[in-house]
């Protein structure tokens, strides 16, 4: 029997995202000089706001989850040692390879479940960069940072490009599939798992929070805050051309997390998988 896959209902979460110290996520380096600065960040070619690239917030929240749960590293992208399961039985479980899929599509693996799309500078926040803050570049300020040579003493200072502190990037979008699937008898995706698999996904955007997005976090860039979320839930029974149903709203990443039992039985119930 051929393997057969079913989309059961897709689970949106959306959010606001502050960046809560100056916030550095790296664009192309192409040695073009901006205004005098080494590391320059990325921006969208037609309104040149800085943004969040969802490849970006996706990685980030893998890599933390993947040293969380202490997963082998088995893997070297672009010399970065990454997860990825290798065997059939190992993905059936694994969280993190379910959900953020695996790298150069294995024949066992079941659909990505989850997509995350690229966050861009709320209109509001672009105006008041512009407005009132009078940044060095625009929506950026420049930040030089002094880093010392440990063989030769020598200063060596970098300018480096930062959306500034304060700033709201949203709503950003992260989109979670529910599926079931059977290989001839056996299943190989289980809905009611999946909705499970979510609490992964929390997990991943609380790590988040407690590290940092994009480069220098180490010396304080990237600390960011989630707030106004809202989960909502499209059933896939027939049913998917209907508006998505609003299940829960939350002030911040906290209050979500201490109703997560909840919002999980929700979700189920609105899927018709209780
Ligand atoms: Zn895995």
């Amino acid at each position: 029997m051929p393997k057969q896959i079913q989309l059961k209902g897709r689970i949106f979460l959306t959010f606001n995202i502050q960046a809560v110290t100056g916030l550095h996520i790296g664009g192309s380096e192409t040695g073009i000089e901006i205004g005098g600065v080494d590391k320059v960040v990325i921006r969208d070619p037609i309104t040149n706001r800085p943004y969040i690239p969802g490849s970006s917030l996706k990685g980030k929240m893998r890599s933390l989850l993947e040293k969380y749960r202490g997963l082998s590293l088995n893997r070297n992208i672009g010399g970065t040692a990454i997860h990825s399961c290798d065997q059939s039985e190992e993905y059936q479980q694994c969280d993190i390879c379910q959900v953020f899929g695996v790298p150069g599509e294995m024949n066992f693996a079941t659909p990505t479940r989850l997509v995350v799309r690229d966050v861009h500078l709320t209109d509001e926040s672009a105006r008041i960069l512009t407005e009132q803050a009078h940044t060095d570049l625009p929506y950026t300020e420049v930040k030089t940072e002094v880093s010392i040579d440990r063989v030769t003493s020598a200063a060596n200072p970098r300018r480096m490009e930062r959306v500034p502190a304060g700033a709201i990037f949203g709503p950003a979008e992260l989109v979670y599939s529910v599926y079931e699937g059977k290989d001839g008898y056996a299943s190989i995706a289980d809905p009611k798992k999946d909705v499970e698999r979510f609490r992964a996904l929390v997990e991943g955007l609380q790590l988040l929070e407690d590290d940092y997005l994009g480069g220098s976090g180490s010396r304080g860039s990237g600390k960011v805050r989630l707030q106004g979320i809202r989960v909502s839930v499209r059933s896939g029974e027939k049913k998917y051309l209907e508006a998505p149903q609003k299940v829960k709203e939350y002030d911040d990443l906290s209050a979500l997390e201490s109703d997560l039992l909840n919002l999980l039985r929700e979700v189920t119930s609105v899927l018709g998988l209780a």
